[in-house]
């Protein structure tokens, strides 16, 4: 299906991106990587009067430590996350997130800001950033500001962001400990259950934080809080891995749909979170 009839629109600063966002309102739409609004619009489930490109936008692309976290710009592409040695180093669960999103084509399209601005509850971003703590920097008519990861994403493809801000920035504290274990949909590679998990220990080998986010059982990702307590001041061993990650779907209420039964995707939720926290431990 063709998409309705739009207008173009190229901005050549973040400037005037958001100018033209405050001008058209509602009619209007950011473009990025174009790899979840394009279909969208193909299937006419978006109609936007006018798409304003931001993809071409300068310095909103690339990779750079800063104060023991990684700021990554909004337009920087899958791919590059999942190719940064930065990332690979510091950030396992991250580039372990990005290489698993769809295909070659998606990954060297598609950009970070777009994928947790269209906060899709079967997207790989959302539940490993949600895990890392991340925080997001919005910028709007009036600057910018910057939300944390466990307050943006509201439920499926709603976010906190104002229809005139731009993500332009992800802000990912520094994690050694970190894991992404994906249930992939056979047919589209979305995720049908994931599990990112972010681990420290003490001088003892104890775990002595846990955050653990679930995708595939609510509208957004969710923080299985129950696994996190189980394993505070606990050996990181496979029996108490085990024990916390039976509790990952703990609190949620997933749907039935034509691919799984809520029963089936609470069950794999404790497979992959178990996979996910004992990735992370090995790498402490
Ligand atoms: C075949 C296929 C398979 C895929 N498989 C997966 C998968 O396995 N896992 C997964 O997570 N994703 C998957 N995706 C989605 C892909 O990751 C998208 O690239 C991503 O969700 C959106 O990023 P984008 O840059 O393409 O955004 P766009 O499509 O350009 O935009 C998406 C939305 O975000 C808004 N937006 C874009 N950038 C910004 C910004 N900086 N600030 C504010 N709003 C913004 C746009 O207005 C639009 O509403 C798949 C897509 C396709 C086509």
């Amino acid at each position: 299906m063709y998409p309705a009839s739009f207008e173009y629109l190229v901005p050549s600063s973040l400037q005037e991106a958001i100018s033209l966002l405050g001008q058209h309102g509602d009619d209007a739409k950011l473009l990025a990587g174009g790899h979840s609004l394009i279909p969208a619009m193909k299937l006419r489930l978006q109609e936007p009067k006018y798409l304003v490109d931001i993809s071409r936008l300068p310095d909103m692309r690339g990779i750079r430590e800063q104060g023991g976290q990684l700021v990554i710009g909004a337009l920087t592409l899958h791919a590059d996350v999942a190719t940064s040695d930065v990332v690979r180093r510091g950030v396992p669960g991250l580039a372990e997130a990005a290489e698993r999103i769809g295909d070659v084509q998606v990954r060297n399209r598609g950009t970070i800001g777009g994928s947790v601005a269209h906060a899709d509850p079967n997207a790989d971003y959302p539940v490993i950033l949600l895990a890392l703590n991340a925080s997001f920097v919005l910028t709007g008519p009036n600057g910018s500001r910057t939300v944390a990861a466990d307050d943006f994403f509201v439920d499926l493809f709603t976010t906190t962001l104002d229809p005139s801000e731009v993500v332009t920035e992800v802000h990912v504290p520094g994690a050694a400990g970190s894991a992404y274990a994906k249930f992939p949909h056979p047919a589209s590679g979305y995720l049908v259950v994931s599990c990112g998990a972010v681990l420290t220990k003490d001088a003892s080998g104890n775990c002595a934080s846990a955050r653990v986010a679930v995708g595939g059982l609510a509208g957004k990702p969710v923080r299985a809080t129950t696994v996190e307590s189980a394993l505070a001041g606990k050996p990181l061993n496979a029996d108490t891995i085990a024990a916390a990650s039976a509790h990952a779907a703990d609190g949620t209420d997933p749907d039935d749909d034509l691919f799984a039964p809520a029963i089936y995707k609470r069950h794999i939720a404790s497979v992959y979170t178990r996979q996910a926290l004992e990735s992370a431990a090995a790498r402490l």
